[in-house]
């Protein structure tokens, strides 16, 4: 969350990289090296020890095992996670948890290393335990060993700091190994964590920042708060601590009921939330042919406005598209992306989709369009609320989006869309900016300049 502290952490960092500026999918495996480092002041008695969910007492290496690699499938950690949302169950094949290592400074001095200006310099971090690790051969790059960092995808860094969290992520961290350039033409996919921060709703954040995701953001809360940059509570790179709770270990959240009429914390169980359909067309995982950009293809002009089936994300059994592209040179943003969320209840979370149960039963609208998807997403939210439902209708002035029926039997949901030529004002209402000031009115909006935040004032 862009280096930028929340209040709602008290004493905790969470700090935010902005992933890359182009599309970058993710290969098929990613397998994770989860290093951790310690200062040489520190009794091992102690950090062995750190207190874990009851379920893993006495059993920290376990509860790291299944937080982060192949033995945690089916429990509802990250390895399933990350399975799930990119429809390759073993993405994280080969992530491995590294022993500790013991630092040649003090854990205070490991600390203060890190928070020169009162953030977390996530490079200082994750350097200087990589070199500790070089030093003592506990990793190597380059040799073909197991433990040759070269055969990972990207480095989790866990240190023990009992008094202070923090956790970032980076697409492109810029390393070094024995001083040289470490990919230097890319970069290394890096998050660091003090053991205090772990937890699978802050780990799936940052890992996300990792895969090359920004934040999501919403379009309800002016430009000026500071929770703007992540305020869409359906993705979890907008998750921003207020609205999400960690219960327990295995993703299992608490979630506050999104609707105009409560604001009620509710456990829904397991929970995520999942990843919104720009972020998941920007990591490379919709497939194209789930995939309906209007005026191309499948999706060409209609006179009438276009009627198009959803599926809910994360559902492939369902029939529809996973997202709607509707490009507009006059909406904010360059158009809009429109998807299907669903309530899901799974029997397993390796089976899934899990992680979606506290998302409302919702159309959701994003403003932009990019074909190959958005790290930086903005929903469309409705004030806050509970998004799209049968009957609703998203008008723009230029762009129209009826929200027709949903078939939760099917996970599937219909939309009717009217743009260019096919669009048509709501009844009753002066629509547009230019019919607006014809009419001797000013066009008025919110901020940005999205949909039902518009109108027309005389
Ligand atoms: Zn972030």
């Amino acid at each position: 969350m862009q280096s930028l502290i929340s209040a709602c952490f008290a004493a905790i960092l969470v700090a935010t990289i902005v992933g890359p500026a182009a599309s970058d999918p993710v290969p098929s495996d990613t397998p994770w090296a989860v290093l951790r480092c310690v200062g040489n002041d520190v009794d091992p008695s102690i950090y062995l020890k750190t207190p874990v969910p009851p379920a893993y007492a006495n059993n920290t290496e376990g509860f790291l095992k299944d937080m982060f690699t192949a033995t945690g499938k089916g429990k509802g950690g990250l390895y399933d996670y990350w399975g799930q949302v990119s429809q390759n169950p073993d993405l994280m094949k080969g992530t491995s948890l590294f022993p500790w290592v013991t630092l040649d400074i003090s854990n205070l001095q490991y600390w203060n290393l890190q928070i020169p200006t009162g953030e977390q310099p996530l490079r200082t971090f994750v350097q200087t335990c990589l070199d500790q690790y070089i030093k003592k051969g506990t990793a190597t790059v380059g040799t073909g060993q197991p433990n040759d960092l070269n055969s990972y995808y990207g480095l989790i860094v866990i240190s023990y700091i009992p008094t202070a969290g923090g956790e970032q992520g980076q697409h492109d961290l810029s390393l070094t190994i024995n001083g040289a350039p470490w990919r230097a033409s890319t970069g290394v996919p890096a998050v660091g964590t003090t053991f205090d921060s772990i937890s699978p709703k802050a780990m799936g954040h940052e890992m996300g920042h990792g895969y090359g995701l920004a934040h999501a953001s919403c379009a309800s809360k002016p430009s000026n708060d500071a929770d703007k940059d992540y305020c869409d509570s359906y993705d979890v790179m907008g998750d921003n601590g207020a609205l999400y709770t960690n219960s327990n270990f295995a993703l299992s959240l608490s979630v506050t009921n999104q609707s105009h009429s409560s604001t009620a914390t509710v456990n829904l169980g397991w929970s995520g939330p999942g990843l919104n359909a720009p972020h998941l067309a920007y990591l490379g995982w919709v497939p194209s042919a789930r995939t309906c950009a209007l005026g191309a293809g499948a999706c060409e002009f209609v006179t009438g406005g276009l009627e198009v089936t959803l599926a809910a994300l994360g559902h492939s059994e369902a029939p529809g598209v996973f997202q709607v592209g509707i490009p507009s040179s006059i909406a904010p943003l360059g158009g809009y992306t429109v998807e299907f969320r669903r309530a899901s209840t799974c029997a397993s979370p390796s089976i899934g989709p899990c992680w979606d149960q506290a998302v409302p039963d919702s159309v959701q609208i994003h403003a932009g369009w990019e074909p190959k998807g958005q790290s930086h997403t903005l929903l469309v939210d409705d004030r806050g609320g509970a998004l799209w439902a049968p009957g609703q209708m998203f008008d723009d002035g230029a762009v129209q989006i009826l929200i027709e029926t949903f078939n939760l039997a099917a996970n599937t949901a219909t939309i009717k869309v009217r743009w260019g030529s096919a669009y048509v004002p709501p009844p009753g209402r002066v629509s547009g900016p230019r019919a607006c000031e014809a009419a001797g009115g000013t066009w008025v909006c919110g901020d940005p300049l999205i949909g039902h935040r518009c109108g027309c004032e005389f």
